[in-house]
């Protein structure tokens, strides 16, 4: 912390990692100013702190007297004010980089293109179980410059990251070191940001760099991940195949029933039967994998593995469950941002009719991983509504693929009213947009909040005539 005391530091960005990494700054008695380009209500807390804030634009000019310069991990990296730094030879520190430090506790750190923050909060759970005082941030509500310094040296750490975050570490030359590395899968999202696919993985790999002799990796048995492992140095647990030649987290038969199983050499340790999963779907018995897997590398007993494994209660807007309305199973998917993910949901639920409301910002993604659902080839697809921008996208590539009940309304609000008259008893009634929330709403969260309220109005009152 006395790193940092007396110095000029410039935070770049106010968002929630911003706010904290300043506030951190702040205790540990540097002279910091944070900048961004429009003002929030958060900012208060700063001014009370003797941050200084500085709103507008943030060209070369803002570096303006500063020793070190935190970039926080909504910035690209190739932001002006960053570049300018780098070439004035300022130090640049991650928010990440800038808690390591203050952050000496064992720790698991999870990364992929999906599935992290399941992963992170289901790990997180089992160890607390297990009776450790576990702490999950990051790239998930807290992030970790909020809890350096602050956690009691028992403490186990989850920490989610996301690529931008190691992508900054790596280019600032920091390492996050974590016991437990867990890459879950690696898909071409992200690439935007980042230029490349290869850019992108290389972010990814930065973690596995970092890992010392003794530290684990836990990545998909995909070559796509292990390909990430290339000079890893630590030893790893492999997911998703039985291996004779590493430890391994899979599903294997016992009694013609498929279960979680985690095995080290000869030592196989069968878990619990997959349909005793709290959380539906095929992608979340993966996650399930991920998540004992990390837990029981970080100290946690197979008992606590079943009994976390049984006992989650999932994340919110991630195929959460609603309830029952009426004999309507409701889910609420507002997380799924894109059209992938829509799918996902829909292959977890097969098996059951579903009413899907799908629709959002138009970002003019291609709808294929959509077509085998609309088209009635997988899963259960009943009928399709469909709001905002994409939705006429959305009813057109439906009513093209063949799918008979598709109906376009403007809003999710209209679509909630739409689907209280078509749902009957038995059914799914799922939100899964398919498309990030802007057009309409704030985000993702909002959006799930609002869809909630929704269906308990609409099925309050009395339907139909
Ligand atoms: P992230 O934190 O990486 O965004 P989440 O756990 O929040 O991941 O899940 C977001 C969405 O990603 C889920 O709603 C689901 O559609 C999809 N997803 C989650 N886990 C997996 C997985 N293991 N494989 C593929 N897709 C997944």
């Amino acid at each position: 912390r006395r790193r940092y005391a007396g110095r000029r530091v410039l935070v770049l960005g106010g968002g929630r990692s911003g706010v904290a990494a300043a506030l951190l700054l702040a205790r540990a008695g540097a002279r910091v100013a944070l900048s961004d380009v429009r003002e929030r209500p958060e900012f208060a807390e700063l001014e009370r702190a003797k941050v200084s804030v500085r709103i507008g634009p943030q060209g070369p000019e803002v570096l303006e007297g500063a020793e070190v310069v935190v970039k926080s991990p909504g910035l690209p990296p190739e932001h002006p004010a960053v570049r300018a730094a780098r070439e004035r030879g300022i130090p640049v520190v991650s928010e990440v980089g800038l808690s390591l430090p203050l952050l000496p506790h064992p720790r698991v750190a999870v990364t992929g293109s999906n599935g992290k923050t399941t992963v992170v909060l289901w790990t997180r759970h089992i160890l607390a179980l297990a009776g450790w005082e576990a702490v999950a941030a990051g790239n998930v509500g807290v992030p970790l410059s909020g809890v350096a310094g602050e956690l009691s040296p028992r403490a186990r750490l989850v920490a989610e990251l996301s690529s931008f975050q190691l992508e900054d570490m790596r280019l600032a030359n920091e390492a996050f070191r974590a016991e437990v590395a867990v890459l879950t899968n690696l898909y071409p999202h992200h690439v935007d940001y980042h230029g490349s696919l290869a850019a992108y993985a290389q972010a990814k790999a930065h973690l596995f760099a970092a890992q010392g002799p003794g530290d684990v990796a836990v990545v998909r048995d995909a070559p796509e991940t292990l390909a990430l492992l290339e000079g890893h140095r630590g030893r790893r647990l492999l997911v998703g195949l039985r291996r004779p030649d590493a430890p391994w987290a899979a599903f294997v038969r016992e009694d013609g029933e498929p279960r979680l199983a985690l095995a080290f050499g000869a030592a196989v340790f069968p878990l619990l039967p997959v349909r005793a999963l709290p959380l539906p779907g095929r992608h979340n018995a993966e996650n399930a994998l991920f998540a004992a897997a990390a837990a029981h590398l970080l100290g946690a007993s197979v008992d606590a593995l079943v009994e976390g494994l049984r006992t989650f209660s999932g994340v919110p807007h991630r195929l959460e469950y609603v309830g029952e309305f009426s004999g309507v199973h409701v889910y609420n998917d507002s997380k799924a941002t894109n059209p992938e993910a829509a799918a996902t949901a829909l292959a977890a639920l097969s098996g059951r009719p579903t009413v899907l409301l799908a629709g959002g910002l138009e970002r003019g993604e291609s709808l294929s991983p959509l077509a085998p659902y609309f088209a009635g080839r997988e899963g259960d697809l009943r009928a399709l509504i469909a709001y905002g921008e994409m939705g006429p996208r959305l009813a057109q590539a439906a009513r093209e693929a063949g799918l008979g009940s598709v109906h376009l309304v403007l809003t999710l609000a209209e679509a909630v009213g739409r689907a209280r008259e078509l749902v009957r008893p038995g059914d799914v009634l799922l939100l899964s947009p398919a498309a990030a929330s802007w057009d309409q709403y704030p985000d993702f969260e909002a959006r799930g909040e609002e869809f909630r309220r929704l269906v308990r109005e609409a099925f309050a009152a009395p339907s139909g005539p």
